[in-house]
């Protein structure tokens, strides 16, 4: 496997390699969900190259992008195992040497949930997913349907600038008990942990009361299921159309998700599912 950390290497790998290459984009911490990435990636393609990069673009001034878990030498290790060809591991300033002064934006779809609490951060993933698109140049790239609201916007910008990349959504892998894996559980103590595992459940109820109750009933039921698990803080909790993240008045017959953050102390959660 080749460890490719600048642009020159890189692009001296994709004129090297041929055929379809499959592109899978991490911050690193790896588990699971991220190796089910990288496993459809080989499975479906000719070369995979999975990127490394913790992106300082998407985390505002109070969030954890110094204490952000890094463990490279392990994860480089479970990709190769795996049997990825390449890791793209570009320095901060390979990414952003100090002129840089371009953003790419989606509006919307990255404007709501989210975008809401998080005002910055689809800006900063649309600008290095861009990017690191146009350095590797894959034809396909898998992402995490766990982030779902960012699998919706990378597929609208894809749709909107003409990208010529298939973006593919993978199924969220969770843990024995239903807790979707993510690099933050780490920060978990046990009896954090405890409490996160029954966010699953609650969810998945969502398919059970929409038979019996409105969507404000159920988006109230569910808050209120919540906050009595021990979580202390809800960002947010809504039923929206799995198509557009628009809110929905009644339950018709459009594919409807349940979509959730929510903290254990400073840990925020984000987690969602389908309930029709
Ligand atoms: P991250 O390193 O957290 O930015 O995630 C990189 C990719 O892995 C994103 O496309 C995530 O949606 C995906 N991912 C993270 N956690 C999971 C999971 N539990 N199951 C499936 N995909 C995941």
């Amino acid at each position: 496997m080749r460890i490719l950390k600048t642009l020159k290497e890189l692009r001296a790998y994709r004129e090297f390699v041929k055929g379809s290459i499959g592109f899978v984009p991490t911050m690193g911490a790896l588990h699971e969900g991220h190796l089910s990435l990288a496993q459809k990636s080989i499975d479906e393609n000719d070369v995979t190259i999975a990127s490394i990069f913790v992106n300082p673009a998407q985390f505002a001034p109070n969030e954890d992008f110094d204490k952000y878990p890094r463990t490279f030498e392990k994860d480089a290790q479970l990709l190769e195992d795996l049997g990825v060809d390449a890791i793209w591991a570009p320095s901060v300033s390979e990414i952003y040497p100090n002129d840089f002064k371009s953003t790419v934006r989606v509006s919307g779809i990255s404007e709501m949930l989210e975008g809401v609490s998080r005002p910055h951060f689809f800006e900063g993933v649309t600008t290095i997913v861009n990017k690191l698109f146009m350095q590797v140049q894959p034809s396909r790239a898998y992402f995490g349907v766990k982030d779902y609201q960012q699998l919706r916007v990378i597929q609208k910008m894809v749709e909107d600038f003409n990208i010529p990349i298939e973006v593919i959504g993978c199924p969220v892998i969770r843990d024995e008990e239903g807790l979707a894996l993510s690099s933050r559980n780490v920060y978990l103590t046990p009896t954090d942990l405890a409490i996160a595992r029954q966010l699953n459940v609650i969810l998945e109820h969502a398919s059970v009361l929409v038979k019996s109750m409105n969507v404000q009933e159920v988006e109230k039921q569910l808050e209120n299921d919540i906050l009595k698990a021990g979580f202390d803080k809800i960002d947010y909790i809504t039923l929206r159309s799995a198509q557009t993240l628009e809110e929905i008045k009644t339950v018709t017959d459009q594919e409807i998700r349940v979509l959730v953050a929510t903290y254990l102390g400073s840990v925020r959660l984000i987690d969602n599912r389908v309930v029709i």
